[in-house]
C-alpha cells in the first residue's frame, strides 16, 4: 500500500480531495477527522498539515505528498517534484508599506527588519541579492508586523492582493511562485515509482480535461473544410455520417473550454445544427 500525505486542512485541502475523486481516487474517510483514509486499490491517504508534508515525503514516512510548493523550499528538504497541480496559485513576494517610499527590492535598506513565515526563503533571497537584512520569523499574520513596529518589510504569500492592500501594504517583489504539487520521497523502490507514475498519469488527465470540453455539431457537408479551422480538435474532429442526414454530417471535436463561447458562434455562422457541449471527465491523449 502506497502512502500519500494530504493536507489535513486549510486551502489546499478541499481541492486535493476534488481532484483524488475525479481521478477515481475517492477519500474515503471514516469520520471528518480521521487520519487516514483509503484511496481505494493500491493508495492510502494520510492527513497532516500542508507545512509537514515535505517532511514526511523527504523521511519516506509517506512514498509521495501533495502541498504548496512555496512549503517545499521552506522546508530544505530534497524531495523528487513529479508534477504541478495547477491550483493553489500564490506569489511569495516582498511587501512594504505603502508610506514606506520602498518601490522596488533594491529600495531595502541595509539591516531592515523582514517579517516572515518562510524565514528560510527571506533569508536566501536577500543573502542571493548580497542585501544585508534582520529576518523575523512569524507564524501567521505577517502583515501586521509593519504597523506593531517590528518590521520595516515582510515577505508573505499573495494571491489576488488584497490581504496586502487591506493591510496597507504594496508588493516590490517576487520571492517565488507557487502552486500545489505532488512531490514524492526520493528513495522510492522501483513499485513505488511505477504506481505513482499510474497516479500521476491520473491525475494529469483530470487537469487536462478540465480545461478542454467536447463539442458535436450537425454540420452541412459543404462548409466542412471552413469547420475544421473552427475545430482544431486534439488529432482534428471525428466526422461521422448520419442515417438520413442528407447533406449534414456529424462532426466531434476536443476543444478549449476558455474559447467555448466563439467557437458555437463561429458553428452557428457556418450553418451548423445540433450543436451540443459536454464535459470531459478524463482526458489522455
Ligand atoms: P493555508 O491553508 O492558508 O495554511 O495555506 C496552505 C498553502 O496554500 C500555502 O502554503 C500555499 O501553498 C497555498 N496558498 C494558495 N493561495 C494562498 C494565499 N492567497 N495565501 C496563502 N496561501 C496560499
Amino acid at each position: 500500500m502506497l502512502k500519500i500525505a494530504l493536507p489535513n486542512k486549510g486551502r489546499l485541502s478541499e481541492e486535493v480531495r476534488e481532484l483524488f475523486n475525479d481521478a477515481g481516487l475517492e477519500v474515503r474517510a471514516r469520520g471528518e477527522r480521521a487520519l487516514t483514509a483509503s484511496l481505494g486499490g493500491e493508495f492510502e491517504a494520510i492527513f497532516v498539515r500542508a507545512q509537514d508534508i515535505p517532511e514526511f515525503v523527504a523521511d519516506g514516512a509517506a512514498h509521495a505528498g501533495v502541498t504548496g510548493w512555496d512549503l517545499v523550499n521552506e522546508s530544505g528538504r530534497e524531495v523528487e517534484p513529479l508534477m504541478d497541480l495547477e491550483f493553489g496559485k500564490c506569489r511569495l513576494v516582498v511587501a512594504a508599506r505603502e508610506e514606506s517610499g520602498i518601490t522596488s527590492v533594491d529600495g531595502v535598506k541595509e539591516g531592515m527588519r523582514v517579517a516572515s513565515c518562510f524565514p528560510r526563503l527571506t533569508q536566501e533571497f536577500f543573502s542571493r541579492r548580497g542585501q544585508q537584512v534582520t529576518v523575523v520569523p512569524v507564524s501567521g499574520a505577517a502583515e501586521i508586523a509593519p504597523h506593531l513596529g517590528i518590521a520595516d518589510i515582510v515577505v508573505d504569500l499573495t494571491s489576488t492582493g488584497s490581504t496586502l492592500k487591506m493591510n496597507g501594504l504594496h508588493e516590490v517583489g517576487t520571492v517565488l511562485e507557487s502552486s500545489a504539487r505532488l512531490v514524492a520521497c526520493k528513495r522510492n523502490g522501483e513499485e513505488a515509482v511505477r504506481k505513482l507514475d499510474e497516479l500521476k498519469q491520473a491525475l494529469g488527465s483530470v487537469l487536462a480535461a478540465r480545461g478542454k470540453r467536447y463539442l458535436m455539431a450537425n454540420v452541412p457537408r459543404k462548409v466542412l473544410a471552413q469547420v475544421r479551422e473552427v475545430l482544431p480538435g486534439l488529432n482534428g474532429p471525428t466526422v461521422v455520417d448520419i442515417m438520413n442526414g442528407g447533406d449534414f454530417v456529424a462532426v466531434h471535436s476536443v476543444v478549449s473550454a476558455k474559447t467555448i463561447y466563439r467557437t458555437i458562434n463561429g458553428l452557428k455562422a457556418l450553418g451548423c445544427e445540433g450543436i451540443l457541449v459536454t464535459r470531459i471527465e478524463r482526458l489522455m491523449p
